[in-house]
């Protein structure tokens, strides 16, 4: 039985989890909607400015019938912030997954989360392992949500590279679109983990997601032309707007090592961050 105090947090941590996911899957973060608008803007492409056109629309119609942009609401990956006064416990992992199960039903969310092996869907988007839940200390008790879709997960890779090889890093983001062709509906933002180990790059690749895109320092901004120098375009139809961003997250790594995780994501960048009230 949950001691009444840890009840209670887990109680408005389930709230704020299905708000974030609500907030997420309905309305696209600002930045997001912001360089989706510029690169309209900016296309040169007759068939890539009307999939763009088509992609704001979509964003729009989402936003006035209060739906989820998207039919494939992805599985909820889940960061949580926690000040010094807020222990974690297994009731707060409890608070996450009712709030998960509870914006199935209401937003409502398709049941995306199955057993790998037998396909089983467990009909509430939780599961063994699922919702991935990652926690680190904060100044604010604060939940973020990132939907992630499969078509985006589905492409995204990992290479673990030589040292030698910090040159080819360009080459394995920009193979990584190619390779991944219009299947995660581009344009795409790009998570970049690099060094650390497998696991960390990885980590750190979809980290790099929650980062907004409306700056870029010179190394992103290289990695982001040599994406759109690809010319695969809106949903893979041609253009100059394959990628909107390219984020990448740092650590320092083994001296023998080079891991090297691309985390794509499509143009629906769903993240929405929302402080518990306790
Ligand atoms: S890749 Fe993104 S936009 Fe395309 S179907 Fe999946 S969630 Fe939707």
């Amino acid at each position: 039985m949950m001691h009444p105090e840890t009840a209670r947090l887990a109680g408005a941590l389930a709230d704020a989890t299905e708000r974030a996911l609500r907030e997420a899957e309905i309305r696209l973060p600002p930045d997001v909607l912001a360089a989706l608008r510029k690169a309209a803007e900016a296309e040169r492409n007759e068939v890539a400015r009307q999939e763009l056109a088509n992609i704001l629309e979509n964003i729009a119609l989402a936003e006035e019938r209060q739906v989820p942009i998207c039919q494939d609401t992805g599985v909820p990956v889940v960061y949580l912030t926690l000040p010094p006064d807020i222990p974690l416990s297994p009731d707060l992992y409890q608070g996450v997954r009712e709030g998960v199960r509870r914006a199935t039903a209401t937003v409502p969310l398709r049941p995306n989360v199955v057993d790998p092996l037998s396909r089983e869907n467990t009909n509430d988007n939780t599961g063994a392992g699922m919702p991935a839940i990652h926690v680190a200390p904060g100044d604010r008790f604060t939940v973020t949500v990132l939907p992630k879709g499969a078509g985006s997960e589905n492409v995204s890779r990992i290479g673990m590279l030589l040292p030698s090889q910090v040159a080819e890093i360009k080459r394995f983001v920009a193979e990584t679109v190619l390779l991944a062709g219009g299947r995660p509906c581009p344009p795409v933002i790009l998570g970049v983990g690099i060094g650390g180990t497998f696991d960390l790059a990885a980590a750190l690749a979809k980290e790099a997601l929650l980062l907004p895109i409306d700056v870029m320092d010179d190394y992103e901004q290289e990695l982001c032309d040599a994406v759109n120098a690809l010319g695969i375009g809106p949903m893979g139809l041609g253009g100059d707007t394959t990628a909107l961003a390219v984020k990448v997250k740092r650590a320092d790594c083994h001296t023998a090592s080079l891991p090297v995780a691309v985390n794509v994501q499509c143009w629906a960048c769903r993240r929405a961050t929302v402080e518990v009230e306790r």
